[in-house]
């Protein structure tokens, strides 16, 4: 019998690699003193609140032009490929394929082609595609394509896929302004490079050569994804804090929903069974991510942060 347990044919992931993936989320409002923060950075900045200054970025576009029925999502998702800095170095190491938004079926079997061979397509790609591709509901703003599990590690550059919610939310969860799209850019680039790369944690190199379902599970997979796309997001938001740069002012929303599922996820990593392999890749994950530590309360949770010479506390409330 083999222990390993590798299907013949190659598989998709069996869940969405995607910003905002977290089933039910609730609203996480940042709390400090006694009311809510309209702004997040005057939580957690060294020194007294100042006025925020305009947001810095080296796009020309808004999404307030999108919104406005200014440009249109195809010119704005195109200026964004060019003109941001993280996704400049992605596409300089080689790591990110494109931007999509709204493919055609002809582009989706053009993008398909270069990863699958006609015979190595399974039934469950139309499902997926149908699901991640073409749905507009949920709060899900941006997916990986293809997302086959076997690409991890594989060093094959991917797409990144952003959905209409990204543009028109009718849950009030959508992106506030354009340091919000650059976070859940940030987020979704962090994946592309866990996924090319593999992840080296612990004296451990992931990739779908070296794990199997025996040694690493699916869920527990899916949590250390999330855990570092939403820890870049923060750690790069307190970045531009510490610099006071202030460039980097996401909403309080997007602020208090990404802690929120750092929290989450990390709490589900925590409490986890783990397998020895597991086990000594979350070691080495908390520890490399000591400086956002989140303390669960239950109903709220705090994030000690030790970062940048950041030493603050702020305090979420979770809420549904
Ligand atoms: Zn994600």
């Amino acid at each position: 019998m083999s222990k390993r347990k590798q299907p013949a044919k190659r598989k998709l992931l069996p869940y969405i690699i995607g910003a905002g993936l977290i089933a039910g989320a609730g609203i996480f409002a940042l709390i400090r003193d006694e009311a809510p923060q309209e702004n997040p950075a005057a939580a957690v900045e060294k020194s007294e609140p100042k006025i925020p200054q305009q947001y810095e970025t080296a796009c020309k576009l808004s999404i307030n032009d999108v919104k406005n029925g200014k440009i249109s999502p195809q010119y704005y998702i195109d200026e964004l490929f060019e003109c941001l800095p993280d996704v400049q170095q992605a596409r300089k190491k080689g790591m990110l394929a494109g931007f999509i938004y709204n493919p055609t079926n002809e582009e989706i079997e053009a993008m398909i082609g270069q990863f699958l061979s006609p015979d190595e397509r399974t039934d469950d790609i139309e499902p997926f595609i149908n699901e991640i591709v073409k749905s507009s509901k949920g709060d899900i703003h941006a997916y990986l394509f293809p997302g086959f599990m076997y690409l991890f590690g594989a060093k094959k550059p991917v797409y990144v896929g952003f959905r209409d919610s990204i543009f028109y939310s009718e849950s009030g969860t959508g992106i506030a302004n354009d340091a919000d799209v650059e976070s859940i850019v940030k987020h979704e680039i962090q994946h592309v490079d866990d996924i090319y790369h593999g992840i080296n944690l612990g004296g451990v190199e992931l990739s779908y050569e070296t794990i199997s379902p025996d040694t690493f599970r699916a869920d527990f997979f899916e949590n250390l994804l999330e855990l570092r796309a939403e820890y870049k997001q923060l750690s790069e938001f307190f970045k531009d804090v510490s610099a006071e740069k202030r460039k980097s002012m996401i909403s309080a929303y997007r602020f208090g929903n990404t802690a929120g599922h750092y929290n989450a996820h990390w709490q589900f990593l925590a409490g986890y069974p783990a397998t020895e392999m597991e086990e000594r890749v979350r070691n080495a994950q908390f520890q490399e991510f000591s400086g956002i530590l989140p303390e669960d309360e239950g109903n709220s949770f705090f994030l000690n942060v030790d970062l940048f010479g950041i030493h603050k506390r702020p305090f979420f409330r979770k809420s549904l």
